[in-house]
């Protein structure tokens, strides 16, 4: 299966809470998010077999800061997607943002465990991106709830990392001050479709901040100038993002079909 077609299918899986019948053994990966817990189950070759997502506040700017909440909603999906497959998972992979250390690093495992799942592997997100896009050579962008990363590879090889505190949940945060709403109801009018021709011009200076910070992780490594980008994460599903992000990037970028599912679709992968 191409990359494009797994992401689709993917999200497929989800929204129809079916099960690819496909043999095992399975992957599974676990991505915790500022705005989301997705968890994906994948056969040994990546294609995805299941999946389930909650929108969950466990996770600020890539640390979690509900581990108890976090463990629940964990547990909760495994549960789900165990039903649907009749099967038991046991071990799974995790990811965070590029430049978490210590005990912050090590929560995302903590969490897995605690819901039954051996953590066997844990990677940065843009770095699971990449490999759900079966990428290796560019630059991946994951804009998520709370954090910018970006992973650039050449053939094959992880050359450079970089993360900064921003993402989706600072657009809400511009919403709900430029339409006096509250910070929930922002959220819910940024991922209704049908707004998002409306909101863009209130919302513009926030994406591009976000290729600002990406253009200022990228300076002095102009050997990277003419690397192809992918930009993944839920906030590239806004209508118009691909191609003001660009402008301001001051390059051509690709956003993948549901580029919310790329992260945990290549977090399975490493499962
Ligand atoms: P992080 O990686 O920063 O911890 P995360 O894993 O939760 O965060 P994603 O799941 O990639 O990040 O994306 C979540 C962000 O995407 C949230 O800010 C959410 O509001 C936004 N988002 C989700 N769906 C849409 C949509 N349809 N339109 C616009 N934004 C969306």
């Amino acid at each position: 299966m191409e990359a494009y077609e797994k992401i689709h299918r993917l999200h497929e899986l989800i929204e129809t809470r079916t099960v690819a019948d496909l043999p095992g053994p399975y992957k599974v990966g676990v991505d915790l998010g500022t705005a989301d817990v997705v968890l994906v189950v994948t056969d040994e070759t990546g294609n995805p077999v299941a999946g389930s997502m909650r929108w969950a506040s466990v996770v600020k700017d890539g640390l979690v800061v509900d581990f108890r909440g976090a463990m629940v909603i964990v547990e909760e999906l495994k549960a789900e997607v165990e039903e649907l497959m009749g099967v038991t998972l046991e071990k799974g992979a995790t990811a965070i943002p590029p430049g978490t250390v210590g005990r912050n690093a090590m929560a995302c495992g903590h969490v897995i465990a605690g819901a039954g799942l051996e953590p066997v592997c844990q990677v940065d997100e843009p770095v699971a991106a990449a490999e759900a896009l079966g990428i290796t050579h560019g630059i991946v962008v994951d804009i998520g709830g709370g954090t910018t990363g970006i992973a650039v590879l050449r053939n094959g090889e992880l050359v450079f990392t970089a993360d900064e505190p921003t993402g989706g949940t600072h657009v809400s945060l511009v919403l709900a001050g430029a339409y006096k709403i509250s910070f929930e109801e922002a959220e819910l009018l940024k991922r209704d479709p049908a707004q998002h021709r409306k909101i863009m011009p209130v919302i513009l200076p926030v994406v591009e901040k976000m290729a600002t910070v990406v253009k200022n992780m990228l300076i002095g490594y102009e050997e990277f100038s003419d690397y192809p980008v992918y930009v993944v994460g839920g906030t590239a599903y806004l209508q118009g993002f691909e191609t003001e992000f660009g402008k301001a990037f001051g390059r051509k970028v690709h956003v993948p079909p549901h580029p919310l599912l790329v992260t945990p679709l290549g977090i399975a992968m490493f499962g």
